[in-house]
């Protein structure tokens, strides 16, 4: 909740918002611009095991199931995921 005592953003979270803003993104990755085409670190970049998005994977296998002649206009499907009920929710 927003009151008048406390603004939303303080000094320093603007700034860095400004700074980012200013920055130009890598219309491929989405990072700045200026660490990811810095030729400088053309060999310095790893990549982490990925983490699977269980989410996805479930909406991804659904998708598969259907098809153009199931379902004319496919591409108009809207799709969603719910959790179902009796999943266990830490954290
Ligand atoms: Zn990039």
């Amino acid at each position: 909740m927003t009151t008048m005592d406390e603004p939303e953003w303080d000094q320093e979270t603007r700034d860095l918002a400004l700074a980012h803003a200013q920055v130009d993104l890598c219309p491929s990755c989405g990072g700045p611009a200026y660490l990811c085409q810095d030729p400088e670190l053309q060999d310095s970049w790893r990549v982490p095991a990925p983490t699977r998005c269980h989410r996805s994977t479930a909406l991804l296998q659904a998708q598969l199931k259907v098809t153009e002649k199931t379902n004319p206009q496919v591409g108009a499907l809207l799709w969603s995921t719910v959790l179902a009920d009796d999943a266990v929710r830490r954290g």
